[in-house]
């Protein structure tokens, strides 16, 4: 009797059994798993393999059908902020590519490659030019995007013969650093050169993935509560100088038509 070196089961004689190296076997359900062909031999894989990769395929599609992942950029970045997650990756021809990451702690983002590490400027997510794709559009304005960002293809690259790594760098507030490459995880290419169509590609993406990501970030969060305390302290100001002319006016100093156009002028 045969036992399914993935799943233990026995397996009937009759039944179509698929064979790995060194003569491991495992049974139908275990090969369809994996996405591979019952009957067949793959003499290139084994059943340490094979178990990684169902479950990581398990833990994948976890992930991307939880009611709770509420933003994503196409179905290579999903937010799942109630589990306090992220996830950058894919999951097609049986293999699961992924990582996941935790959401809360993040300091900032970076694009990077072999040969550039691009810090993700923070203005960008209000301009116009780098509108967070969000919802599986993808990238209109492709080239201004990429091109805007990053994309420098010209100097940095002239010395390179291949890109093996682009993606995005996360740090996080303890320090830590992930690096997700996008490359592997997304195109699965472990190399490209660096003129190619997919790196240009890798590129338009990673840009969309940061304007999702950029929020969930601790300096962004700093820039906008800035920005909040300065518009705050402007009304502030405003109403200030609008009491000290009313004290002018009380006193005669000044004019009910220049109070009026005072006023008018700061509340509006
Ligand atoms: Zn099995």
């Amino acid at each position: 009797m045969k036992y399914c070196a993935i799943c233990g089961k026995e397996m009937p004689w009759r039944s179509l059994k698929t064979y790995l190296e060194n003569h491991e076997v495992i049974c139908e359900d275990c090969a369809a798993e994996a996405g591979f062909q019952a009957g067949i031999t793959y003499p290139d894989t084994s059943a340490e393999i094979l178990k990684f990769k169902i479950s990581k395929d398990k833990e994948y599609k976890e992930f991307i059908n939880r009611e709770s992942v509420n933003k994503y950029c196409q179905d290579h970045l999903m937010i799942d902020e109630k589990n306090n997650e992220l996830l950058i990756g894919r999951c097609d021809y049986g293999s699961a590519l992924f990582y996941k990451a935790k959401l809360n702690n993040i300091l900032d983002i970076k694009y990077y490659d072999d040969n550039q590490t691009v810090e993700i400027q923070t203005q960008t997510a209000s301009s116009g030019a780098g509108k967070a794709v969000v919802g599986g559009l993808l990238f209109g304005g492709l080239g201004a995007i990429a091109g805007g960002l990053m994309g420098r293809q010209d100097a940095h690259y002239s010395t390179k013969t291949t890109i093996t790594k682009c993606g995005i760098q996360i740090t996080y507030e303890n320090g830590e650093m992930d690096e997700l490459n996008v490359l592997l995880y997304v195109f699965m290419k472990d190399s490209i050169s660096p003129n190619s169509e997919t790196l240009r590609q890798a590129q338009s993406l990673i840009t969309a993935m940061c304007e999702v990501l950029l929020p969930y970030t601790k300096k962004w969060k700093e820039k906008q509560e800035a920005e909040k305390n300065d518009a705050r302290s402007t009304t502030t100001n405003n109403v200030e100088a609008l009491v000290k002319a009313a004290e002018l006016l009380d006193k005669g100093l000044l004019s009910q038509e220049e109070f009026d156009a005072l006023k008018k002028k700061t509340l509006a």
